[in-house]
């Protein structure tokens, strides 16, 4: 293997190799530091570009630039609703009236939700009564229909004996 940058024979513990032309180096060449490259030595053999090639990159990323200045351009344009912000000390008053509002509302739920939940819970258990209640009934009037039914069945009996 021949480094592209020195023409130099490169070995394997100093090769860099570009992912992108597949193309040897040293790493020296690449301008890393024997520090450097043995730090990102993994990283570098997965995403190595050589100089050549990140440059082309870099032209690529620089067709897009106009996309990455237009952003900075909307960051720029934001200050306009923080303008609107800064009108808004304006409307501070009620929006602190609102916080007002809401903590009086708070404080009247926390009294009252304690009394909301008991009536909920005596009047659930007041349904439940009276649907006990019903259920009883039910089960008393069933109880008299079949009784009825029984005697109905006696008589129609009795009624077919003397027939
Ligand atoms: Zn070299
Ligand atoms: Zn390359």
């Amino acid at each position: 293997m021949q480094c592209v940058s020195c023409l130099k024979p490169v070995t394997q513990n100093e090769l860099l190799t570009c992912t992108a032309c597949k193309l040897h180096l040293h790493y020296r060449c690449a301008n890393y530091t024997s520090a450097d490259f043995r730090e990102h030595k993994d990283s570098l053999k997965k995403s190595f570009m050589c100089g050549s090639c990140t440059q082309i990159t870099r032209r690529y990323r620089n067709d897009n630039t106009p996309i990455s200045k237009a952003q900075p351009s909307k960051m720029l344009k934001s200050p306009g609703p923080q303008l609107d912000i800064e009108k808004s000390p304006n409307h501070t008053p009620k929006q602190l009236t609102y916080e007002e509002v809401s903590n009086l509302l708070d404080t009247k739920l926390k009294d009252e939700i304690p009394k909301i939940l008991t009536s909920l819970i005596t009047s659930q258990k007041k349904e439940l009564e009276d649907i006990k209640v019903n259920f009883k009934e039910i089960q008393q009037s069933n109880s008299n229909i079949e009784n009825n039914i029984a005697l109905l069945t006696t008589q129609n009996e009795e009624l077919r004996r003397k027939l």
